[in-house]
C-alpha cells in the first residue's frame, strides 16, 4: 500500500512516498522557500538526488509539482497518482483532543483549528497541507499523526505547571511535549531490543530541536518540551529552560514586545546565541577544536542540560534500563554522546568509547558489556510511524 507522507510547514514541505506494508521508501524530498522563490530537493530510493530551482508561489503549486515529479516520464516512481492509497500528515499540536492518530474528518480539522493558539505557526500550515491534498486527491483518505499524541499518557503531576489550576482548566495551560512520533519509534525499537516486559527508557532526541523523554513500559511519563517546543534542552536557536523572570526583565531593558521576546528566545538563543557562530553544532564543535572559548562553553552547557534531564528522569522512574540517542546530533556526534555519559558511571552508565566512535548505520549498542544501563544509538524514523499508522487506519477502506 503506497502512502504519501506530508509535513507542511510555513514556507516548506517535506514529503515521502512509502510502501507501508514493506516499509520501502520510494521517494522523498523537501520543498523550501515556498512563496519566496522555490527550491525542490528530490531523492529517489537512497541514491538518486535531483534539485529543481523554480518559482513555487504557493503550497498548492508545491504539492502539484511533487506529484508531477513522482509520475513524470523521466523522474517517475509511480505511473499515476491514483496509486497513492492514503496520505499521512504530520500535525504538530493535537492538544488534549488526540491521544492517537486519526482519520481526518471535518470535526478533526475543526479541532486542529481550535488548537492554533497553542501552535500558531505549525497548525495552520498543517491544515493547509490537508486541505490541498483533499482538493488534489479527493478520493484518497487522509490521516493525522500528532507530535503531541505519544505524551498524552503523562499524568497531571508530570504535565501541570505550578501556577493557578484554573489556567489549566480554562486556558489549557499545561505541558504537552513534542517529537512524540520520534520518541515512540525509538523507545519501541529499544523495547524490542531489550526484550523486557517492564522497561525504563530515556530517549534523547537531539537535533536542531531537541527533547528528552522518560518512557516507562512503553508510555511517555515525562518529557522536556512543554506547552510549546521552547522548554527543555538547549537547541539550535531555542533557549530551552529559563527563569520566567528573564522575560519581563529583558522586555523592559531592551524595550521588546511579546513577539520580539519570543523571537529572541526561539530564534536567536540556544547554540547560536551562546556561541555567536552558528546554530549548526558541527560548526560550533569545529570552532571549539580551533580554540574558540564560547563554543567550548556552548558544548558544555548543552551536555550539562541533557545530563540534568537524564538524572532527573532516572530518579523519576527509579532507575533506567536504556538510554537512547537519536536525531542529527544524537545519531552522529560521538563527542556529545561521550560528554553526556561521562561521569554517570555512578548510575551504572558505562559508555564503550570504541563502539561510540564507530560510524555505522542502523540501531547499535554503544555501552560496555558491564554497563547496567544499556546505551543505544537508534536512528529515528518518524515517517515510517506515520506510514504505518496511516496504513492501519485506512487498510479496510
Ligand atoms: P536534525 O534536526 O535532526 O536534522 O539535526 C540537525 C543537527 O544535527 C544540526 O545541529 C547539525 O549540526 C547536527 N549534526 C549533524 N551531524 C553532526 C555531527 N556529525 N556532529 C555534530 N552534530 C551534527
Amino acid at each position: 500500500m503506497l502512502v504519501f507522507i506530508l509535513n507542511a510547514g510555513t514556507s516548506s514541505l517535506k514529503y515521502q512516498l512509502i510502501n507501508a506494508k514493506t516499509s520501502e521508501l520510494k521517494a522523498s524530498g523537501l520543498v523550501e522557500r515556498i512563496g519566496i522563490d522555490g527550491i525542490l530537493k528530490h531523492e529517489v530510493g537512497e541514491n538518486k538526488k535531483l534539485t529543481f530551482e523554480l518559482p513555487i508561489p504557493t503550497h498548492k503549486e508545491a504539492i502539484e509539482l511533487v506529484l508531477r515529479i513522482l509520475t513524470n516520464d523521466e523522474t517517475k516512481v509511480i505511473n499515476s497518482i491514483k496509486e497513492i492509497q492514503a496520505i499521512g500528515h504530520r500535525i504538530v499540536h493535537g492538544g488534549e483532543f488526540f491521544k492517537e492518530s486519526t482519520i481526518v474528518t471535518p470535526d478533526v480539522i475543526d479541532k486542529i483549528e481550535q488548537l492554533i493558539p497553542l501552535a500558531p505557526l505549525h497548525n495552520p500550515a498543517n491544515i493547509m497541507g490537508i486541505k490541498i491534498c483533499q482538493e488534489l486527491m479527493p478520493k484518497v483518505p487522509n490521516v493525522a499523526v500528532f507530535d503531541t499524541a505519544f505524551h498524552q499518557t503523562m499524568t497531571k503531576e508530570n504535565f501541570l505547571y505550578a501556577v493557578p489550576y484554573a489556567d489549566y482548566t480554562e486556558h489549557h495551560l499545561r505541558k504537552y511535549g513534542f517529537h512524540g512520533t520520534s520518541h515512540y519509534y525509538v523507545s519501541n525499537e529499544t523495547v524490542k531490543i531489550l526484550n523486557k516486559k517492564d522497561s525504563k527508557i530515556i530517549v534523547c532526541h537531539l537535533g536542531n530541536g531537541s527533547s528528552v523523554c522518560a518512557v516507562r513500559d512503553g508510555k511517555s511519563i515525562s518529557t522536556s518540551m512543554g506547552l510549546t517546543p521552547l522548554e527543555g534542552l538547549i537547541m539550535g536557536t531555542r533557549a530551552g529552560d529559563i527563569d520566567a523572570g528573564v522575560i519581563p526583565y529583558l522586555m523592559e531593558k531592551k524595550n521588546l514586545s511579546s513577539n520580539q521576546i519570543l523571537d529572541y528566545l526561539n530564534k536567536k538563543s540556544g547554540i547560536l546565541g551562546i556561541s555567536g557562530i552558528s546554530s549548526d553544532l558541527r560548526e560550533v564543535i569545529k570552532a571549539s577544536k580551533d580554540g574558540d572559548l564560547r563554543s567550548k562553553i556552548t558544548i558544555e552547557m548543552l551536555c550539562n542540560r541533557i545530563k540534568k534531564y537524564l538524572c532527573s528522569y532516572a530518579g523519576l522512574m527509579g532507575g533506567v534500563d536504556a538510554i537512547c540517542f537519536t536525531a542529527g546530533i544524537g545519531e552522529n556526534s560521538d563527542l556529545i554522546r561521550e560528554k553526556v555519559c561521562n561521569g554517570l558511571e555512578f548510575m551504572g552508565i558505562e559508555l564503550d568509547n570504541d563502539k561510540n566512535s564507530i560510524r555505522e548505520k542502523g540501531n547499535r549498542e554503544i555501552s560496555k558489556k558491564s554497563s547496567r544501563t544499556k546505551i543505544y544509538v537508534i536512528p529515528t524514523n518518524e515517517e515510517l510511524v506515520i506510514a504505518k499508522d496511516t496504513y492501519n487506519l485506512t487498510k479496510s477502506n
